[in-house]
């Protein structure tokens, strides 16, 4: 299992401009609770504090306020049991497709109980197959196309079975049909795998074509402004499932929650103060 809980999470930066500070609310009050077996996401202008929700998410970085907890127990930072994937592939470049996939198997390996190196090669194989990248073990990434090197980060965020799967705009830098396709890859693999999946993203298309619900956030300070259930037949049932009248009529109402005018960032208000002297970190 593997609930996660978002309460009442606040972040603040300070951000240091020669001798002044400036301190950053980034995130607000924000509460978000994920089920077990969900997929979720979260969309938001930039700057709102998606990425640093994630980071926080991924023990990468601490709340100031509030607190995360999967099923039940505070986040103590990074763990095997949640996985990043980021928009830059982050792979390692003298290392193979496989030898790439290999890594957090191997960091298992380090602890109790871990899968030994022929077990550790066959399933990167394994979950390179599962990408799309049978045949593909041996190569670099100086080797692969961009898809190519997402994919190569996906299967290994998945291959040591992680419970929780986390994606800062992974398909971002990709473009549009090659982005389609890992949407679609994506989808097929979370179905067959059941992990919670929370993937951050600006773009509201891709937010409704993935989630079973879509977290709306504000403007900075971020919190989350509305969670919309999004009720569409399987993806892979209805052809181009986004010209429908009812994807369109989700879009929209994202749109217009991103764009209504009382929006921090619509108002022009600013989230950021100075530090009185002295004060800053
Ligand atoms: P998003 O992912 O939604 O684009 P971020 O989480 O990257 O937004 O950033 C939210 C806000 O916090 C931004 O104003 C950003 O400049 C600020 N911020 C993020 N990380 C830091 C940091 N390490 N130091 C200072 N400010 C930061």
């Amino acid at each position: 299992m593997s609930t996660i809980e978002i309460i009442d999470v606040g972040k603040v930066f300070t951000r240091r401009n020669g001798a002044q500070a400036q301190r950053v609310t980034a995130l607000e009050h924000l509460d978000l609770k994920v089920e077990h077996g969900e997929f979720v996401t979260l969309v938001g202008p930039s700057g709102c504090g998606k990425s640093t929700l994630l980071d926080i998410l991924a023990g990468l970085s601490t709340p100031d306020l509030g607190q995360v907890l999967v099923d039940g127990e505070r986040i103590e930072g990074p763990g095997l049991q949640r996985s990043v994937v980021f928009q830059q592939y982050a792979l390692f470049p003298w290392r193979t497709a496989a030898a790439n996939v290999e890594v957090g198997l191997e960091s298992q390996a380090r602890g109790r109980g871990g899968a030994s190196r022929a077990e550790r090669r066959a399933r990167a194989v394994e979950y390179l197959g599962l990408v799309g990248l049978q045949g593909f073990e041996d190569r670099y990434p100086s080797e692969l196309s961009g898809g190519m090197r997402q994919r190569v980060a996906i299967a290994r965020a998945l291959a040591h079975e992680p419970q929780v799967l986390l994606m800062d705009e992974p398909f971002a830098a990709l473009d549009a049909q090659t982005r389609e396709q890992l949407q679609d890859l994506l989808l097929q693999i979370w179905a067959r795998t059941g992990t919670t999946i929370i993937f951050i993203t600006h773009g509201i298309e891709e937010a409704v074509y993935l989630g079973q619900r879509v977290a709306v956030m504000s403007g900075r300070p971020g919190t989350i402004k509305e969670i919309i259930d999004i009720d569409l037949p399987e993806r892979s049932v209805v052809d181009d499932i986004r010209s429908t009248a009812r994807f369109g009529e989700y879009r929209h109402r994202i749109w217009q929650l991103l764009h209504a005018p009382h929006s921090p960032l619509a108002a022009g208000a600013t989230s950021e103060a100075p530090v009185p002297a002295g004060a800053a970190a």
